[in-house]
């Protein structure tokens, strides 16, 4: 392949403006790089966060999409690990292998990932975007999925079996890694253990499912909408709660004096202070949920005496890699369920709209299909 290729895709142009659906240029995979046509793309409340400038301000312009899955088309020098016509799922954190995060097993916190996909750029500090004229246009988090096509870091290509349409594994690279992650590795939810669940869209349902793998006693999902409150029950919820002043009272109640653990899947100093209120003494506290650049949670430090626990938590807060293929198998074989958390299915053009779902709470997941074909539905 020589020249650069004629893509669509959906850029933002300035934080806080529309995405616009774009003709621009896609150029070859250099070496380490892959080059994916993208079946379906999942819009996650990242896209959304920077978007709205909530991330920063530096990125634009800039393709959105960090989750997704399609099918190799070329493959830059010294990639091995996947061939043109393999299906890949897409992991946002192209880790290095050899920073001091990444040799501490750490790979989600990744520094050289973390730095390019900070400042859009893949991983020679470059991007493979143009606007026809030649202006530069950025990657987001190194995958930018909202598109016909794209170039990606061969790390961030996780093939795909046969077997797992590419419309569902489109949804594993940020929300059901995410999810599984926040119980298994961050909260570590034991057998029997009770977890309360605050935000049932595309990550906190999964949370609930991962928690009922983990086999979690007590499930108490918590959202303001009666349909994700329906959804979380079909995943392995035992009990929902709507949100709101009572939900802590509620969740204290339900889980006998407070929760073992409860899980923050919104972002916004309510909701994390709700969390910490509704854990028991000795409690963790997981904070997954995005909440935008400057805001400050008040908590009541006195708790701290008691032994609780509050902390954050990126992708998953494991090794993205070396579990994703458990994840991807998981979801194949049927354990874990994505097909009823698509509650949209759109084009391109469709982000938009996405967005403004988001913004009212309504729905789990928006999917972009780009290539029904490859997609192989939904
Ligand atoms: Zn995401
Ligand atoms: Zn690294």
């Amino acid at each position: 392949m020589s020249g650069p290729l004629r893509i669509r895709a959906a850029v933002l142009r300035r934080m806080g403006g529309p995405l616009t659906v774009e003709g621009l240029l896609l150029e070859p995979p250099r070496a380490g790089e892959v080059l994916v046509r993208v079946a379906a793309a999942g819009v996650c409340h990242s896209d959304l966060h920077l978007a709205e400038g909530h991330l920063g301000t530096e990125r634009q312009p800039i393709v959105l999409g960090h989750e997704g899955a399609g099918v190799v088309e070329a493959t830059g020098e010294g990639v091995t690990h996947v061939r043109p016509g393999d299906r890949v799922g897409f992991c946002f954190v192209p880790a290095c292998g050899a920073c001091g995060q990444c040799r501490a097993g750490r790979t989600n916190l990744c520094e050289t990932a973390g730095s390019h996909n900070a400042r859009g750029v893949l991983g020679d500090g470059t991007t493979r975007l143009r606007f026809p004229d030649g202006g530069e246009v950025k990657h987001f988090l190194s995958v930018a999925c909202f598109a016909e096509r794209c170039v990606v870091p061969a790390a961030a290509a996780i093939p795909v079996p046969d077997r797992l349409p590419l419309w569902q594994a489109a949804l594993v690279g940020c929300s059901v890694v995410t999810g599984i992650g926040a119980v298994r590795n961050a909260a570590r939810v034991r057998v029997g253990d009770s977890v309360a669940v605050i935000g049932c869209g595309g990550v906190g349902v999964q949370v609930v499912a991962g928690a009922a793998l983990a086999g979690a006693g007590r499930i108490v999902a918590v959202d303001r909408d009666p349909a994700k409150l329906e959804l979380a029950r079909s995943h392995g919820a035992t009990d929902v709660v709507q949100a709101g002043d009572r939900a802590v009272h509620d969740v204290r109640k339900l889980t006998a004096g407070g929760a073992d653990h409860a899980i923050e899947v919104v972002g916004r100093p309510e909701t994390i202070r709700q969390a910490f209120a509704m854990i028991r003494e000795g409690g963790i506290a997981v904070v997954v949920g995005i909440a935008p650049r400057g805001v400050d949670v008040p908590i009541p430090a006195l708790d701290f005496i008691s032994d609780k626990t509050l902390r954050g938590c990126f992708y998953g807060s494991g090794n993205v890699l070396a579990e994703m293929p458990s994840v991807v198998g998981m979801v194949a074989s049927g354990r874990l369920r994505v097909s009823d958390v698509v509650s949209d299915v759109i084009g391109l053009d469709g982000v938009e709209e996405a967005f403004q779902r988001l913004r009212d709470g309504r729905g789990a997941r928006s999917l972009v299909v780009l290539d029904s074909e490859a997609a192989g539905g939904p």
